[in-house]
Formats: C-alpha cells, structure tokens, sequence
C-alpha cells in the first residue's frame, strides 16, 4: 500500500510503498477511501508544536475507508462498514476526564497521525472503539471533513454554549470555519465571519454569515463592537494577531474560545478588561466520539454543507502548499480510491 511519510520534521512528504498492517488486539484495518487535510497535519509535518511527533510517521486524522480486517476481540464492527478515524485515536476510558466525558482531554490518548500513524495513506490501523461508524446517506468525502473540521467545530461552539439571540464569531473560514458558520447558524446565532481573502468572506455569505468583516481593511474588534460585541468568538486562523483582534471585539460576559495552534502562539490578556468585563478565554480541543456521532447525524439530516476539492495523494505537498498559500476554497480531501 502506498503512504505519505513524514521521514523528518519541515522536510516534503514521501510517498512510500508499505505492507499492509496487521491490525492488533481490538483493531481494524482499514481500505482508505478519502482523508481529509487538516492545518494540523501540517503543523505536525513541520513539527510547530512544544510536543512534537517521532519521525517516520503518517500524518491525517480525517481518514475515512472501508473496514477490511478485524482484530482479535472486534464484534461491534463488520467487515465492509465505513468508520471515521479522528485525531482521538484512542483514550484510556478509567481516568477521571474520560469517566465525566471529557475523554478528549485523556493523558493516555494516543493521537491519529501525530502518535501513530494515520489516514494519509490506503491502507490504515484504528481502534475499533474510536473508529466511528458513518451513517447511511454520507459519503466519505463530506465524512473526512467532518471528522475533524466539523466535530471540532461543533463542539467548540457547544463549549461557548451559544445560544440564539446571540452574535458569534467566527475568525477564519477555512477547512474549520465554514463548518463552524453552519453550526453556528444552527444553533440560532447571529453569524459574523473574518477571514483575509475574498473569495472567503463570500463563501461564509453563501454558508448562512449575516455580516462579514474583511480583517485585512476592517477593524475586527470595531466591527462587533457596532453589533453590541460578541457573546462568543471563536478562533480558527492561524494568526495570533486574530485572536486578538477577535477578542477585542467581545461583549461584556463574552467568550473567547481558542481552537487555531500556530507555531509558538501567545496572546496578551489585559488583566483589567478581563476582570471588568467579565470575559472568559477558553481552550477546545477536537470533541468526543459522541460529539461526533452527532456531528454526522447532523450531515445525514441535510443540515450542513461540506465544501471539499479532491487530490491525489501523490500531490501531497503541493497540496499542502495551497493550504498555506489560502487558495483552498475550504478543504482538500486526498482521493485514495480513484487517485484523483
Ligand atoms: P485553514 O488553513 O483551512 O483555515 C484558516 C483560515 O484562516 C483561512 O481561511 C485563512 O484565510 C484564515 N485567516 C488567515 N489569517 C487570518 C486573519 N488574520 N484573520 C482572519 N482569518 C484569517 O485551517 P484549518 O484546517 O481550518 O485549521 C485552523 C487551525 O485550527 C489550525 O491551526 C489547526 O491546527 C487548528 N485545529 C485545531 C483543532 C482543535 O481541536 N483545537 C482541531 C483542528 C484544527
Ligand atoms: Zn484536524
Ligand atoms: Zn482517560
């Protein structure tokens, strides 16, 4: 089976010929159809963080495929049946946050593509417990996307509790964004989107945004602000500049939820407009398998939209390449089964 390979950390991607791998104890193997490219991924192949992933592995963790070969102990899956496999590879299941539903905040969890290898690839490994079943009716094209873009998304915004009658934020519409203008709208908001290119700022218009702001000639902060500020303000661009910017624009009782990692990324917090304000920063990470259980029954009702160009993962740099350059419309999804 062919993979694409992080041989070390900032160098291209190599495409390598491997075995097929032999699923353990409560694993499956699975035939990748589609898998989506997440802005982590390449985080991870660059190595920006303070935990950095052990060269040679597979980056992606919105794999999507057919299951071929079950581990020993496996009943709960079929052979044929399409799973998900996200960025929560596994999870302890005994320790305290697992126990209260926080199992995406396990210390034990091994991550998809960063602590073991992932979806960039035909052929792929996942615990059974954590492989999600994909409903009836949802291709696996929508399915990659919303495997991370979309659970991560949806849950951020459950963290900031939105409520209808309130105006969310949302900075950066890209792979993440445009689900989280979808979900935000669902949930009855009044929806704000910021991103940096035009083609962007329509896109959030065309996905339900009730007011865009072009971050690059708009003052963000001013720009709520005139709407009464944000009751919740969600930030998804890589750019440690918008978080501020974004933050700058919250009402008072507002949150600011943190969900973009760039490389070395620190805000400033002012202590007496914190306080004074009563506003809150808050941390999210992807979201639980039942968030995500959720995320597709979302999908599988007709209520969400998954925008995705396709690629073969031949071009798995050059892909990359456009995510950094923002000429992706909103997600590239590697075509394993086509090669397209
Ligand atoms: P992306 O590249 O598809 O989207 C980023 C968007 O931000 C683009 O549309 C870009 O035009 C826009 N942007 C750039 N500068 C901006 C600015 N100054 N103001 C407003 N918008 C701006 O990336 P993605 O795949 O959506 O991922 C976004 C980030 O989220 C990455 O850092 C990724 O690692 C992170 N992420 C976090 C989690 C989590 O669980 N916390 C999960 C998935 C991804
Ligand atoms: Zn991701
Ligand atoms: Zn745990």
């Amino acid at each position: 089976m062919k993979a694409a390979v992080v041989r070390a950390l900032g160098e291209p991607l190599v495409i390598e010929e491997r075995p097929d791998p032999e699923p353990g104890p409560g694993q499956v193997r699975i035939r990748v159809e589609a898998s989506g490219l997440c802005h982590t991924d390449i985080h991870a192949a660059h190595g920006d963080w303070p935990v950095k992933p052990n060269p040679p592995f597979v980056p992606g963790h919105e794999g999507v495929g057919l299951v071929e070969k079950l581990g020993d102990g496996v009943t709960h899956l079929a052979v044929g049946q399409r799973v998900a496999v996200p960025w929560l590879g596994r999870a302890c299941g005994r320790c305290e946050h697992c126990l209260s539903g926080w199992e995406t905040l396990c210390e034990q969890q091994v991550n998809t593509g960063y602590g073991c290898d992932g979806g960039y690839a035909e052929k792929m490994l996942a615990w059974a417990d954590f492989a999600q079943p994909v409903p009836e009716g949802v291709g696996p094209f929508d399915a990659a996307p919303l495997t991370c873009a979309g659970v991560t998304t949806y849950k951020a915004l459950k963290v900031a509790d939105v409520r209808p009658a309130q105006l969310v934020a949302i900075s950066g519409v890209g792979g993440l964004g445009h689900l989280a203008v979808q979900y935000a709208k669902i949930a009855g908001a009044t929806v704000a989107a910021i991103d940096v290119t035009d083609d962007k700022l329509e896109l959030a218009r065309e996905l339900g945004a009730d007011l865009v702001i072009d971050a690059r000639s708009q003052d963000v902060g001013a720009e709520l602000k005139k709407h009464g500020g944000a009751h919740a303000a969600i930030a998804l661009a890589v750019n440690p500049a918008a978080f501020e910017a974004v933050g700058s624009g919250l009402r008072r009782g507002g949150k600011l939820v943190m969900v973009a990692l760039p490389a070395h990324g620190t805000i400033q917090v002012p202590i007496f407009d914190t306080v004074l304000n009563g506003t809150s920063v808050i941390g999210s990470i992807v979201g639980t398998r039942q968030d995500l259980a959720e995320v597709f029954r979302l999908h599988a009702a007709g209520r969400t939209k998954v925008i995705y160009e396709t690629r073969p993962l031949a071009s798995v740099n050059e892909s990359i390449d456009e995510v950094l350059r923002g000429e992706v419309k909103a997600r590239l999804v590697f075509d394993l089964e086509t090669g397209r």
